[in-house]
């Protein structure tokens, strides 16, 4: 029998996994410009955790849970989530002892087991970042433009960023009581899974994926009519920060996201370049959490968003990704008498900041030459008994086929300047 990668996941092989590199690290240097810092928190937690803070009633409680009991009896599910698991934490380290707001970003696999299909998969990537201890609406503007600002800074320009807010708890009832007002009446022409949530958190009816659902919720009272004095004052104050820094949104009143803990301002980012799974990234206030966890009165407000869609947008926008492997000289061994040589000069080239590649498979120098070829190698250095007692190592560039006997004293420095004047040629020497 051959094994595959489970259902639902895939595997990151090299050419996608530099990709990945290069949109985590421009993630992470404008992330550390607003002023956040890493957290990592484990892969699993107590099921608890995600059962109180994501709601009972969500479809990532109901069914979409990597739950499972450890050896020791506890019961324990794979994080479906960031945002839970860095609550846990702040409660737990006391980070509210910090100066406030505390700034955190993440990134890592998250784990739901939904339906697969393209760009929705049971185990998938976020990036994200938590802001955690303040309410100040230009907090909601600032991670907005932070989100937007990023997707940018890699190459997504076709996007729209979709505005709600959900009011606080306070709200909620009169809100619901509308809600239930209007889909009770409609309940015949939903699904059993609606029935459920009408029963259970009539809120949760805005996730159904159901198409005759949607078009019945879609004309469903909004529960920005619904809002407080204060809610709405925080709201009118998101937008006119945004305003200011003139963030294009859309209000979106059928934003309502589908985890429990958010209130007031939610938000998501569409890109115009995908299909169904258009959803970027996303996120909003979740100023009750850390209450409901048992911890202290923490507003905070946090985005995520999914490497693989987004890797999807930039390359439907922008055709590619930077972050291909250049391999910068492959290192010949004429013969296996000079391998220990050919294996040094490698090692000096390395240390010259070169990507220097030799051969490992005893290879004749025509399979070199075809190794060097196959791995894209600008240069060749064959290191040769005549070379060596010469005192030099003969270069040869790949794409031109011109070749030179430089001392092998200086050629990691000859070559480094030869590769650096390629970058240069292409315009991207600065690094
Ligand atoms: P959420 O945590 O549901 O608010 O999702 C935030 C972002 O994570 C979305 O905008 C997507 O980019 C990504 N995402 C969520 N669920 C999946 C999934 N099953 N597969 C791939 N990406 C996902």
């Amino acid at each position: 029998m051959l094994f595959k990668a489970p259902k639902g996941t895939y595997d990151v092989l090299p050419e996608r996994g530099e990709k990945w590199e290069f949109l985590e690290e421009a993630a992470r240097s404008i992330f550390k410009i607003y002023g956040y810092r890493p957290i990592e928190t484990p892969a699993f937690e107590a099921t608890q955790l995600f059962a109180r803070g994501i709601g009972e009633a969500t479809d990532i409680v109901q069914k979409e849970m990597y739950t499972f009991a450890d050896k020791g009896g506890r019961s324990i599910t794979l994080r479906p989530e960031g945002t839970a698991p860095i609550v846990r934490a702040y409660i737990e380290h006391a980070l509210g002892q910090r100066p406030q707001p505390v700034k955190l970003y993440y990134s890592g696999p998250m784990f739901r087991y939904e339906r697969p299909q393209a760009g929705r998969y049971r185990q998938f990537y976020q990036l994200g970042v938590e802001a955690m201890g303040s309410d100040d609406p230009a907090l909601d503007a600032e991670v907005i433009l932070l989100l937007v600002e990023y997707f940018k800074s890699v190459g997504v320009k076709d996007m729209d960023v979709l505005l709600n807010s959900m009011g606080c708890p306070a709200d909620r009832p009169k809100y619901v009581e509308a809600l239930k007002a209007y889909a009770g009446t409609k309940l015949d022409a939903m699904c059993a899974d609606c029935a459920k949530r009408f029963a259970l958190n009539p809120l949760r009816l805005f996730d159904c994926k159901n198409p005759t659902c949607r078009d019945v919720i879609s004309s469903a009272p909004k529960v920005i009519d619904y809002l407080c004095e204060e809610c709405r004052d925080h709201f009118e104050e998101v937008r006119g920060y945004l305003d200011r820094i003139e963030l294009a949104y859309k209000i979106e009143p059928k934003l309502v996201r589908g985890l429990d803990y958010y209130t007031r301002t939610t938000f998501e980012v569409q890109s115009r370049h995908l299909g169904a799974q258009n959803a970027i990234g996303g996120g909003g206030r979740y100023d009750g959490l850390s209450e409901e966890l048992g911890g202290p009165k923490m507003p905070a407000i946090g985005f995520a968003l999914g490497l693989e869609r987004l890797q999807m947008a930039v390359e439907a926008e922008s055709g590619t990704i930077p972050g291909d492997f250049e391999l910068d000289v492959f290192v010949i061994a004429v013969d296996e008498g000079v391998k220990k040589d050919a294996f040094d000069l490698t090692l000096r080239f390395r240390r010259e900041g070169l990507v220097a590649e030799s051969d490992f498979l005893n290879r004749s120098v025509k399979g070199q030459i075809k190794a060097a070829n196959r791995l894209g190698a600008k240069f060749a250095a064959f290191v040769g008994p005549e070379e060596l007692s010469a005192g030099v190592c003969r270069i040869r560039n790949m794409a031109t086929g011109v070749q030179e006997d430089v001392e092998l004293e200086k050629a990691p420095e000859y070559l480094s300047d030869r590769v650096f004047e390629e970058y240069e040629e292409r315009g991207e020497a600065d690094g």
